[in-house]
């Protein structure tokens, strides 16, 4: 209930956020004579297209208390769809003023002599761009990292470009306030880039972790082993949340993966954390498996949402696909630690039995507390002692227990099983709120 006050007032002050410019500059109304429609409209269009660029940053700059109440795969959706929103804004607004005057290409030229209308049109052509970059990434195959880069450059481009154009050119800017408050969320959107970019990386340059082991555990998949520089360890952490972990020179480092933490969240003497990583691109595959004992690594975190300790159940169904075992591990160790008594049952899913990490740790596991792992192979052999196929309705039916509704579900896999399972388990029954799920691909 909390989190749920908590995730209304965020949405609140951002929606009252994304609106206070343009309800403010038509409560000041500097215009004395009307304007007509569409110079109405295309500034009312200008204003949403502006904010909502602004405020971008806010819902990926790794805020804690912003991301609890609605998951960080969820905040990225959002992210991903107001970048849309705001790009269709500036092409309204666009569109709209071209209606009221005529369109002529000039407008459109982002070299032109007037620095209000070439700013503008930058910042269109600079949305285009991104918004496009963002839906094409994989087509396009470029490096996450400079898709990364190429994006974050581009949305300031566009903020800076926006801030410039309205204040050089808009009507409702010539009132002080407004002027104060168009400058006011430029600044705002330049401060949380810098607390990202600059401020995090700086506090914690000086403390990197240090790997203590880096094992292959199967399945081209790597256990990386951290310990915590002295005194700086966390302070605890709750079972399925992720860090981001950076590796190169500094902290600087545009090489930042969400990695969910394997190991159990009880604390231990040495406050290690472990994390499985499976090759799945340059950095999992090259830089991960080339990391030795003492080499150094940062660690931002721990975040997310994706946890059994938020949520009171009877008992627990962890459906695991691939390299989705990793913070149902961490749940797994920690429910064990903790004597938690709760039934567990564990559907884990996999192409065949070789690329089952973690096995006999999770056989182990099921002798020491109430846990009943279900292996779901595609290419079951006899003596796997698995079910075949994939996890589907039947195999769910087959091994839930009679009280499952009362049960919590957590979901990690790939695309194609959370999407199943987003179907098939409400379909069971199971109450969306008894729902958890983490997507890897979230980008
Ligand atoms: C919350 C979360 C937890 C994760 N936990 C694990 C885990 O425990 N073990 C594991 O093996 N994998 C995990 N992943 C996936 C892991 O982050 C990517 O596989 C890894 O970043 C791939 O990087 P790459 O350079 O090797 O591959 P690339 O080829 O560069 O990337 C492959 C895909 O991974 C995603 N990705 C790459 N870099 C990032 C980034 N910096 N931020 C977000 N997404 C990125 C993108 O969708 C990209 O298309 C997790 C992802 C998320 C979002």
């Amino acid at each position: 209930m909390a989190l749920l006050l908590r995730g209304m007032a965020w949405f609140g002050l951002y929606s009252f956020l994304v609106l206070l410019p343009l309800a403010f500059a038509l409560w000041v109304d500097p215009i004395a004579t009307p304007r007509g429609f569409w110079t109405e409209a295309a500034t009312g269009a200008g204003f949403v297209a502006f904010t909502l660029c602004a405020l971008e940053f806010s819902l990926v700059g790794r805020f804690r208390a912003a991301a609890e109440p609605f998951g960080i795969d969820a905040l990225m959706l959002w992210h991903r769809w107001m970048g849309i929103a705001a790009a269709a804004f500036l092409a309204l607004h666009a569109g709209f003023l071209a209606i009221r005057s005529g369109a002529t290409v000039q407008w459109l030229d982002p070299f032109q002599r007037d620095v209000g209308r070439a700013t503008g049109a930058a910042a269109l052509w600079l949305a285009v761009a991104v918004v496009g970059n963002s839906l094409l990434r994989r087509r396009l195959r470029w490096r996450y990292e400079t898709w990364q880069l190429l994006h974050g450059i581009g949305a300031l481009g566009i903020v800076l470009g926006a801030a410039v154009h309205a204040l050089a050119q808009g009507s409702y800017s010539r009132v002080p306030a407004v002027r104060f408050l168009v400058a006011g969320y430029a600044g705002l959107f330049l401060l949380l880039f810098a607390r990202y970019r600059v401020w995090r990386p700086l506090r914690i340059w000086g403390h990197p972790w240090r790997v203590v082991e880096n094992r292959e555990v199967g399945d081209d998949t790597f256990l990386l082993s951290l310990e915590p520089p002295p005194g700086r360890g966390w302070h605890g952490f709750e079972p399925g949340q992720f860090a981001w972990l950076i590796t190169g020179r500094t902290p600087f480092s545009l090489e930042q993966h969400p990695i969910t933490i394997a190991s159990s969240a009880e604390p231990s003497s040495d406050g290690r954390a472990d994390f499985a990583i499976k090759n799945l691109g340059d950095w999992s595959g090259q830089v991960v498996p080339a990391l030795r004992p003492g080499d150094p690594l940062w660690v931002d975190g721990p975040h997310g949402s994706f946890t059994l300790d938020r949520e009171p159940g009877q008992g627990f169904v962890l459906i695991a696909g691939g390299i989705g075992i990793s913070p149902m591990c961490s749940m797994l160790l920690t429910l064990r630690d903790r004597e938690d008594r709760r039934p567990v049952l564990l559907f884990y899913a996999a192409a065949d039995a070789g690329a089952l990490v973690f096995r006999d740790e999770l056989d182990a596991l099921a002798a020491e507390m109430d846990l009943h792992v279900v292996y779901v192979l595609e290419q079951a052999e006899p003596g796997d002692d698995a079910e075949s196929g994939r996890v589907t309705e039947d195999v769910l039916r087959r091994h839930l227990p009679r009280p499952y509704r009362r049960f919590q579900f957590y979901v990690c896999g790939p695309p194609s099983m959370m999407d199943a399972m987003e179907r098939i388990l409400p379909e069971l029954g199971v109450p969306r709120g008894s729902i958890h799920t983490e997507r890897f691909d979230m980008v």
